[in-house]
């Protein structure tokens, strides 16, 4: 018999490259979406597969599902900064009301649960790199802080059901990642950029560009997440890819990767704005014998070869 595995977000770009995963290592898989940032086209080749099913829901309702689960992967959240300007309610609602339903989900179902939490809960770092043990400097009232204490309220429900219900749960700080199935206009930077310099049109730099970032291909972080939900470990682990550059920098690998004549241009640098980021990925590297194995150049070829085929 094989295992089952529930999917939350199953139709967005990280829960449905998990998805092939979990397909492709003989599990079946019940994918959840209510599609608010998901796209079904994300899951149209898994249509005909019998071990996949899915089911269209606000995992903000109550959930149920029928018969034997194994594990629980909570994917569901909108992702991106121009998301929590949106639709700030909902972002706020699946972190807290959303990760309760599924942790009671687990809890009854005997599963194991997985939650998909966030370089944010470390706010605008004053640590750098960022560990696991760093505990962050978040605005709650900013315009990020409906995302970043949704995911914190997340991590700590978690491991109260883990200290309370004794059930076997896992969290991942993901950081920045990239790859095909990203929405074009998410806001956020890599589609954003790839998008405009495909388009020819100016690449839109906020700020001065001198933030930084560090991208993981989404190949390697699902591997690590893969990894971690069959570890007996339950703090939070980062899992990203630590080589970091300023958004500039990165503007400017776009624009030589696409062969683009676009220009930089520059706009106000939002409120919040993360100034540093960079995973220290020591705790998956010694637990999982994790480490991301795409380089940035490979992965962007890969990201912006999807990209073309819809702009
Ligand atoms: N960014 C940018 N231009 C854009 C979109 C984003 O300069 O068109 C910057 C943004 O200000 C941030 C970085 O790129 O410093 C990454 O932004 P993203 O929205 O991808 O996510 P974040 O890492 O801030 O959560």
């Amino acid at each position: 018999m094989s295992k089952t595995a529930v999917v939350t977000g199953g139709a967005g770009f990280l829960g449905s490259h998990l998805t092939d995963r979990l397909l492709a290592e003989g599990y079946r898989v019940i994918s959840i979406d209510n599609f608010i940032t998901g796209s079904r086209a994300n899951i149209e080749h898994l249509t005909t597969d019998a071990r996949f099913e899915f089911i269209e829901q606000d995992v903000t309702k109550y959930l149920n599902v029928p018969g034997d689960v194994d594990v629980i992967f909570h994917f569901a959240s909108p992702a991106s900064p121009i998301d929590y300007l949106e639709i700030p309610i909902q972002t706020l609602k699946v972190g807290s009301l959303g990760t309760h339903n599924t942790l009671g989900l687990a809890r009854a179902k005997k599963a194991r649960f997985l939650i998909a939490s966030t370089s944010e809960c470390y706010g605008d770092p004053l640590v750098h790199p960022q560990t696991e043990e760093y505990w962050g400097n978040v605005n709650p009232i900013g315009p990020r802080g409906c995302y970043d204490e949704a995911k914190r309220f997340a991590e700590a429900i978690t491991m109260a059901y883990h200290r309370y219900h004794k059930l076997d749960t896992h969290i991942v700080r993901i950081f920045n990642t990239y790859g095909p199935r990203m929405r074009l206009r998410d806001g956020r930077v890599v589609p954003a950029f790839i998008g405009q310099a495909l388009k020819g049109q100016p690449i839109t730099i906020f700020g001065e560009g001198k933030q930084t970032r560090s991208f993981c291909y989404c190949s390697d972080l699902i591997d690590g997440i893969f990894k971690l939900s069959l570890s007996d470990f339950h703090e939070p682990v980062n899992i990203g890819n630590p080589t970091e550059l300023t958004i500039k920098e990165f503007a400017e690998r776009i624009i030589r990767l696409t062969g683009s004549p676009s220009q930089l241009t520059y706009e106000a640098l939002p409120i919040d704005d993360p100034k540093q980021r960079r995973p220290d990925i020591s705790r998956a590297k010694k637990l999982l014998g994790w480490e991301p194995k795409v380089d940035l150049e490979t992965g962007l070829k890969l990201t912006i070869e999807y990209f073309k085929t819809r702009v």
